[in-house]
């Protein structure tokens, strides 16, 4: 396999470092750059518990990441930075991998349009678990036969996004894979938020502890019965294969994948 020389945003972030750490474990793949807002000009390496690597935390500039010569920019910041980064790196012909959750709609057109005009490739994933895809696959079939869907999801309370980018997309996946919409009703509301969030006619249930890392379930009902969909993710280790794959992918892609199952496919 060809290497492929990765830089790292939000590097020094929970997701990010686990993300240096894996690319450093990976044959094909060397860990060019490191960029977060905090920690500038310490050793990545130091960083992660490891021997130095000469690779030290930097601003993310157009300046710094062309001086690299990186073939892909891994990306797990802040729904508020990660577009300006994404169009950093394609400025600079680097291929964006993001994992960033909470870009709206029109974020998602734009950085679209930018990978067409670049004639580039990008990958953004919600959810880099090859489970918690599957899931949102299983609940779109069940979607079929089970017109009513309701969604509790439950995140680590640093989370900045409610609700998640997963729940977003499995809500939009019920709503398309349904033959009918759920029955309208008029909730005797006590408390406001007591019924969720409504995205696509789907309730969604936020949870935000300290304790957990991600998790989903789908639950769904019918006469009598009800069929729960869950997955969990106890590490965040558990999506590194999926970014790993991305990253390797995202090489041979034209223009932008926007979710895991579409590069699975
Ligand atoms: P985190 O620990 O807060 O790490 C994010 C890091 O990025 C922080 O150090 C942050 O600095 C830094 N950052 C923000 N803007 C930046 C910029 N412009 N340039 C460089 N670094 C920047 O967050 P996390 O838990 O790792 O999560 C990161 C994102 O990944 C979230 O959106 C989360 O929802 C998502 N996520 C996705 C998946 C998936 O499978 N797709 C899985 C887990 C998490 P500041 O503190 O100064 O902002």
């Amino acid at each position: 396999m060809e290497e492929i020389k990765v830089a790292v945003s939000g590097a020094n972030g929970r997701m990010g470092q686990e993300v240096c750490r894996t690319v450093l474990s990976e044959d094909n793949l060397k860990l060019i750059a490191a960029f977060d807002r905090h920690g500038e000009g310490e050793d990545i390496g130091k960083i992660l518990g490891e021997e130095e690597l000469n690779v030290f935390i930097e601003k993310l500039t157009e300046e710094n990441l062309s001086s690299k010569n990186a073939d892909v920019m891994v990306d797990f910041t802040t729904p508020m930075s990660a577009v300006d980064n994404i169009e950093t790196a394609l400025n600079c012909g680097v291929r964006p991998v993001v994992g960033t959750t909470g870009f709206t709609e029109e974020d998602v057109s734009h950085v679209k349009e930018i990978v067409d005009r670049q004639n580039l490739s990008a990958v953004i994933a919600p959810n880099f678990a090859l489970g918690a895809v599957l899931m949102m696959k299983f609940a779109a079939e069940a979607a079929k036969y089970f017109s009513q869907a309701e969604i509790v999801e439950t995140h680590h309370d640093k989370k900045i996004d409610a609700p998640s980018g997963t729940a977003l997309k499995t809500a939009e996946l019920i709503d398309k894979g349904r033959k009918e919409k759920p029955p309208e009703r008029e909730d005797l509301m006590k408390l406001d938020g007591a019924r969720g969030g409504v995205e696509k006619d789907v309730h969604i249930h936020s949870i935000r502890l300290t304790g957990p890392i991600a998790h989903q379930e789908v639950i769904f009902g019918s006469t009598g019965q009800t069929l729960t969909i869950k997955h969990d993710s106890f590490h965040r280790n558990s999506f590194m294969p999926g970014v790993v794959f991305a990253v390797n992918k995202v090489m041979e892609t034209k223009g932008l994948v926007f979710g895991l199952e579409n590069l699975l496919e």
